[in-house]
This record gives C-alpha cells, sequence and structure tokens, in this order.
C-alpha cells in the first residue's frame, strides 16, 4: 500500500511535531500581532524575553529542575559542548583529569576532546565494539576527577544506558543530545547535562545545558567567553545574540510535550514504539540483526542490518528503496557504521512506527531465507 505522507526516521535534524509546524507556519509573518517575525526581533527586546524564558520555564517544569541549576542556551552544539565541559570543569580540581565513559561514536568524541585540556581516564577496558554498556562493576573510577562524563544516547550505535552512573560523589555529567525529554530524569543527581535541540526538542542551533550553580566560575583563563557557563548564566544566555528562532521553537516543541502528558508519557509512547521494532527483530530468526545487547538497546535510535550479521547490500539498499515508495526516508545507517538506523523520538507517532514494522514484515516474508 502506498503512503503519501512521508515519515522522517532521521535521527537529526530530525521530524517535528506537525502542530508545532503549523503553529510556526502561522506566526512566520506577524509573530503575536506585532507585525514582524521572530526571525527579524531583536533578542535584546521585550518580546524575544518573553519567548526565552517561556523556554526556560516550560523546560524548568518539565524537568523539574531544582532552583539551584541554571538553564542556558547555547550555540556550537552537541560538539561545542565537548569542548566547553572540560574548558568549564576539568579545572574544578587540582589534578585536572576526568573520568570519561566511551560507549560510542559520540563519547569517543568528547574524550578526545577533552584530552586537549587535562588527563582523560577511561575508566572501562576499551570496547572492540560500540554494542554494550561495560559492567559498572568493572569501571576504575578516580575519586580525584573533576567529573564522570558519559553519553545517556549513543546515537550512532543505538546504546542507551537506562540507568544513572554512580560516581561516589564526583560531578556527574551528561551528553544527552538524542535521549532528552524522551523519559523522566533526576536532575539533582547530575552537574551537568547538555542536549542538543534537532533531536527531540527542536531545531539546530540552540543547545541546552543544565548546570549546578555551584560548577560555574571554574573556567580555565582560556575558555572562550560564549563558552563560560558563568558569564552565559550571569547574562540568561543573552551574552552575544542567541539563536533567536530556536529558541522560539523549542519552546513550541516543550509546550507540545507538556499538552501531550510531559515526559513521563513520552517514555510509555516511547517504550510501546522501539518494542515494536525490537519485537521484530527478534523474532525475524536472524533476518534482521541488531548488533546492540539488549540490555542497553536505544528507545530512540535503533541500529539494525538486513540479510545477515554484517548486512546484506543488496538487500538493505532494497530495503531502502521500498522504504522510500512507502513515504519512509532517512533510515540509512551512518556512514560510519552502515547498515540501517530507525529514529524514533517524541515527535514520531505509534502510527508513524506502525507503518515501519508492517514494512519490515512485509520485506521479511518477501526475502525470508
Ligand atoms: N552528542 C550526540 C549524542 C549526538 O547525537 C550528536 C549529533 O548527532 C552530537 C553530540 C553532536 O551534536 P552537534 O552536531 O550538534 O554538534
Amino acid at each position: 500500500m502506498e503512503q503519501k505522507q512521508t515519515i522522517n526516521f532521521g535521527a537529526g535534524p530530525a521530524k517535528l511535531p506537525q502542530s508545532v509546524l503549523l503553529q510556526a507556519q502561522k506566526e512566520l509573518l506577524n509573530y503575536s500581532g506585532l507585525g514582524i517575525s521572530v526571525l527579524e526581533m531583536s533578542h535584546r527586546s521585550a518580546d524575544f524575553n518573553k519567548i526565552i524564558n517561556k523556554s526556560e520555564s516550560l523546560l524548568r517544569e518539565l524537568l523539574d529542575i531544582p532552583d539551584n541549576y541554571k538553564v542556558l542556551f547555547l550555540q556550537g552544539g552537541g560538539s561545542g559542548q565537548f569542548s566547553a565541559v572540560p574548558l568549564n570543569l576539568i579545572g574544578l580540581k587540582e589534578d585536572r583529569c576526568a573520568d570519561y565513559l566511551v560507549t560510542g561514536t559520540w563519547s569517543a568524541k568528547a574524550a578526545k576532546e577533552a584530552e586537549k585540556y587535562g588527563k582523560v581516564n577511561i575508566v572501562h577496558p576499551k570496547l572492540e565494539s560500540y554494542t554494550k554498556i561495560p559492567d559498572p562493576s568493572s569501571w576504575t573510577l578516580n575519586p580525584s576527577a573533576s567529573y564522570v562524563y558519559y553519553c545517556c544516547n549513543e546515537t550512532v550505535n543505538g546504546v542507551e544506558y537506562n540507568f544513572t552512573p554512580e560516581t561516589n560523589g564526583v560531578v556527574l555529567i551528561s551528553d544527552m543530545s538524542s535521549n532528552f525529554l524522551s523519559r523522566p530524569i533526576d536532575v539533582s543527581k547530575f552537574g551537568l547535562i547538555f542536549a542538543g535541540a534537532q533531536k527531540n526538542i527542536g531545531s539546530a542551533g540552540v543547545t541546552v545545558v543544565i548546570v549546578r550553580e555551584d560548577l560555574l566560575g571554574h573556567a580555565l583563563k582560556e575558555c572562550p567567553i560564549v563558552l563560560d557557563y558563568k558569564v552565559q548564566a550571569e547574562m540568561n544566555s543573552l551574552y552575544n545574540t542567541p539563536p533567536c528562532f530556536s529558541v522560539y521553537i523549542m519552546g513550541l516543541v516543550l509546550e507540545w510535550i507538556k499538552n501531550n502528558g510531559g515526559s513521563a508519557a513520552m517514555e510509555t509512547l516511547n517504550k510501546q514504539k522501539s518494542s515494536m521494532i525490537y519485537e521484530i527483530i527478534d523474532s525475524s530468526k536472524g533476518f534482521y540483526v541488531c548488533p546492540v545487547d539488549p540490555s542497553c538497546r536505544s528507545r530512540m535510535n535503533v541500529p539494525f542490518h538486513v540479510g545477515k550479521k554484517e548486512g546484506d547490500d543488496a538487500l538493505e539498499k532494497k530495503f531502502l528503496e521500498g522504504a522510500s515508495k512507502r513515504g519512509m526516508i532517512s533510515l540509512k545507517g551512518h556512514r560510519s557504521v552502515g547498515g540501517l538506523r530507525a529514529s524514533l523520538y517524541n515527535a514520531v507517532t505509534l502510527e508513524d512506527t506502525a507503518a515501519l514494522a508492517d514494512y519490515m514484515k512485509v520485506f521479511l516474508k518477501e526475502h525470508q531465507f
């Protein structure tokens, strides 16, 4: 059956809720009766102030962020934070060292960047492939580390933590770019959380940083001023021109999350959606293969191969062509790992996921060995 609507399973920038796009469209030329677009609005105006404050208060409400945390809206993406985190925090303790958990492409990049600014200790034996999270009993954490860093959901590899690492009092930092607001979290367990908006909460350009107040003011002297958390916190993220439109879109998405039951409701849906796909993979008798250990399979990004463990190129190409005919796009795996990947962020609906599941079943029937 041909599907008319395009279903976007992209890993990011990713699908946005239809109602958010419609509202942005409606307000594009004349925001709130002001006769100008948010795209044209001064970031120093009272009207923009309302927009940025609304995004912040929605975030605080949705995540129940304690009062002793600052919320920043920065530029530079998740990659900018790979630098900002050590620039601001590796000097927290004299030794200038940090513990990193490297469970996928993005935490590997973050660890490499941090090496420029201090000593980096990878707390577990190097993984041969990014398909599991080493058991915490095998980690060697350094009590003198300035912080412990991990990536909560590895977007490329489809590896997600379903627990919060225990650090014996050392500041915990998490990159939640690709599972932010996909489930409830206890912010008070973290020193800092960051997330690029372009997967679960908006459009590219803005990165959310939630940071505990006592961690401000420890930046290395080399830290660029726009990345200095203390400066940005004191200026309400307006030290320089922020990504105004992305902050506005994020506010619309956060409102949509709130109106749809918040992070707990997102979690319920995300569990349902991802189970739908994993169940087909697991019952396909090896026709579909997900390389990730079942204990840490991501609810957001489902990587899989078709035909055999390492993937049958011809079958995978055919799968993508058939998907495209049904309106399903961006199912190709990341170039570094190949295969296929279905990203099931908050805005991807149960119906979207069911359409993929149906297609996977049909494709299996037609091509089963
Ligand atoms: N961290 C994670 C988990 C990501 O998925 C990405 C990008 O996809 C990044 C960091 C880097 O983000 P950016 O491209 O915004 O720098």
